[in-house]
């Protein structure tokens, strides 16, 4: 079976004067993910002070939420049935967040799938094609809405079977902190490059919008471009992560929690705008498991972001709001923008 995995680590720091404003670059590895903030501050001091708070920061959410460190508390919870004692704060924050959001995109976003992503292989990379009763037995304990009527006390035990993940908006979840450190730090321009999670704060040092690229699927390279500020914009998509069986039969990281499969629908990313990285990663994911035409319904139901939906079919479709910042790189069979 093929495989398609990324693991590299590195770390360096690049600082360049530019008008007043110094740039500091540091690029980590943290939640499986390579990871890159530049920033702009008054001083060389001033901004890898703030990186370093950033990159611990993350390593301390790492600990909090990694499925796979058996010192987290998320590994804590799947391995002793129970929620530890005390809960930090971090941890029921994210509950109560996915709980909102599980109601709310109709369980398409469900953080106790875990179980069923694992069976696939995923995380530990032994991937395989599970038995429709293996795959029935397992989406029995991924009610995640039962589990938040317990009310997340502290030491409370829950289901056996059941486990979470929160790699849908853990990155999202890591990109708000880190913007909040910022903030702390009195820096009014950054950008944040966590594994294609893409965070801006505030503008460039010169006064013009971020551009932003979005991935071309099919090619490499960037699809379109974005112009931004103080936004996140996040992808999500089948083509990065994936395996493949004998027949070439693709299957992907994200996952159809109504029949516990990954996703098969028409859509090849789905790329979220909004000022909220968590709000944006957990709807990225939500999105492209509902499918172009639900997306599209949701969104005019939920309109306080901005979208852009790649199909399988080479169209693109996006929101108005981002009409007037959006520049497509690529002969697309269609461009719909979609008004409410
Ligand atoms: P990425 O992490 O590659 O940027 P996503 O934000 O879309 O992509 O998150 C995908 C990850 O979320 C998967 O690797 C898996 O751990 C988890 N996941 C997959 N399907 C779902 C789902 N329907 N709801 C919540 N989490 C999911
Ligand atoms: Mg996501």
């Amino acid at each position: 079976m093929k495989k398609i995995v990324f693991g590299f680590s590195l770390l360096f720091v690049v600082s360049l004067i530019s008008c007043r404003q110094t740039k500091t670059s540091e690029s980590f590895t943290a939640m499986n993910t390579f990871m890159t903030v530049s920033l702009y501050s008054s001083s060389v001091k001033k901004g890898e002070a703030a990186c370093n708070q950033i990159k611990n920061r993350i390593a301390e959410l790492e600990g909090i939420l990694s499925t796979t460190l058996p010192a987290s508390d998320v590994y804590y919870i799947n391995h002793n049935k129970k929620l530890p004692d005390p809960m930090k704060p971090e941890l029921l924050e994210l509950f109560k967040f996915s709980s909102e959001m599980y109601n709310k995109t109709y369980g398409a976003f469900n953080p106790a799938l875990y179980p069923v992503i694992r069976e696939w292989g995923f995380t530990t990379e032994e991937y395989k094609v599970p038995s429709e009763q293996r795959i029935n037995e397992l989406l029995l304990h991924t009610d995640f809405s039962v589990f938040c009527d317990s009310g997340f006390m502290a030491g409370s035990k829950i289901d056996e079977g059941m486990e979470f993940d929160f790699g849908a908006v853990g990155k999202g979840y890591a990109a708000d902190e880190a913007v909040i450190i910022l903030e702390k730090n009195g820096i009014k321009s950054a950008l944040l490059d966590f594994g294609g999670n893409i965070q801006t704060i505030g503008k460039k040092p010169d006064g013009s919008l971020w551009r932003v690229g979005i991935k071309n699927p099919w090619t490499g390279g960037a699809v379109c471009a974005l112009s931004v500020e103080s936004k996140a914009v996040v992808t999500s998509g089948g083509y990065e992560r994936f395996f493949e069986d004998e027949n070439g039969k693709r299957y992907i990281h994200i996952f159809d929690p109504k029949n516990g499969h990954p996703c098969e629908g028409d859509l090849e990313s789905v790329t979220i705008v909004t000022s909220s990285g968590k709000n944006a990663d957990t709807l990225s994911t939500a999105l492209f498991v509902m499918g172009k035409e639900t997306a599209v319904e949701w969104w005019k139901q939920n309109p306080e972001f901005d979208f852009i939906l790649l199909t399988k079919n080479h169209e693109l479709i996006y929101s108005a709001g981002l009409e007037n910042f959006i520049e497509p790189l690529y002969q697309f069979k269609t461009v719909e923008i979609v008004h409410r």
